[in-house]
């Protein structure tokens, strides 16, 4: 899987309709301070479902919208579409590209869709689910979460090294088996109680 372009349009301050295009390699994305940068990684997070308003800077969700400059109208609609070639079909997907689209209106209605057709967020939660690059991965990073990794105490930076090896997944996994094989053994009992009162 690799990303293969990113287009933004009327999110933030990229009024006008923006594609950028990943070549194989790295990319790096250059600027002088407050000509967008970071709303480029914001569109990555926010596309790929986040819910938390306040993580891309805003109070509510629609502030991710061009709010309008000096010489133009604020808009009333952001998109961002975010592009993967899946030829490997690392995606679990028969898609050998998965374009993946989020859209906000002013009035607060919003859309998803999954190579053009309309789905629900879960869809695309689903499909990026443990491939490292979910709403809570750690594949963006912003600049304040960097500084937060640094200034942790070492139990939360070893969480969040579980959460990048993947292996939160299978603790939890551990957790929700060790849950059942309890209720089981409850169970057992019980059955046991009836057969002695029975025999
Ligand atoms: P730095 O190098 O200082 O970190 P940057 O290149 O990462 O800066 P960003 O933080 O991505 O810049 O962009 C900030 C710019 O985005 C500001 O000029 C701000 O006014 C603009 N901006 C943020 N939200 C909106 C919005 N809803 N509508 C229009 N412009 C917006």
């Amino acid at each position: 899987m690799r990303l293969k372009s990113l287009t933004i349009s009327g999110f933030k301050s990229f009024a006008d309709k923006t594609t950028i295009k990943f070549k194989p390699g790295m990319t790096g994305v250059v600027g002088p301070n407050g000509s967008g940068k970071s709303n480029i990684t914001e569109a990555i997070r926010w596309v790929l479902g986040e819910q938390s308003a306040k993580s891309l800077r805003g109070s509510r969700m629609p502030d991710i919208i061009f709010a309008g400059s000096e010489d133009r109208a604020p808009l009333n609609r952001a998109a961002v579409e975010m592009t993967f070639d899946n030829a490997d079909h690392y995606l679990k997907t028969d898609y050998a590209e998965v374009t993946i689209k989020r859209v906000l209106f002013r009035n607060g209605k919003s859309q998803y869709e999954l190579n053009g057709q309309d789905c629900r967020l879960r869809d695309i939660t689903n499909l990026f689910l443990d491939t490292g690059l979910g709403q809570d991965s750690f594949s963006v990073l912003s600049q304040g979460q960097v500084e937060s990794v640094f200034n942790s105490k070492p139990e939360d930076r070893r969480t969040i090294i579980e959460q990048v090896a993947g292996v939160s997944k299978f603790k939890k996994q551990k957790q929700q088996a060790e849950t059942q094989l309890t209720e089981t053994v409850d169970y057992l009992d019980r059955v046991n109680d009836i057969i002695s009162e029975l025999s």
